[in-house]
């Protein structure tokens, strides 16, 4: 099972610096992309609009540098969480989705 445009996903990792992004909640699949740096990571976007670590709002069009990678890009004004945040939702069956949450702890 893997992410998917327009399906819901659920969080199993709550974002360390962003608390709109929280464990346990679904949320619908807007886009996978590949980051605009080097990072090989498949990014999420679930139409939450950009923030930086203060909390005020990054605009379209805004510079920023990849933390990880020191690559400067420009920003799409939206936030891009890294997949490892969420689990596919294929059903709901429960007894399936606890086994998809213990996969991805495991990982970690
Ligand atoms: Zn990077």
């Amino acid at each position: 099972m893997s992410l998917e445009v327009g399906k819901e996903a659920m969080c199993i990792i709550g974002h360390d610096q962003d608390t709109r992004l929280k464990k346990g909640s679904t949320y619908k699949v807007l886009g996978l992309s590949s980051p605009n740096c080097k990072c090989k990571v498949l990014m999420v976007d679930i139409g939450l609009s950009a923030i930086g670590a203060s909390g005020k709002r990054i605009r379209m069009g805004q510079k920023l540098r990849c933390t990880n990678c020191n690559i400067i890009f420009m920003s799409d004004g939206r936030q891009w969480f890294t997949e490892n945040h969420f689990a596919p939702i294929d059903s709901v069956d429960i007894s399936e989705l606890e086994e998809v949450l213990d996969e991805q702890i495991f990982k970690v």
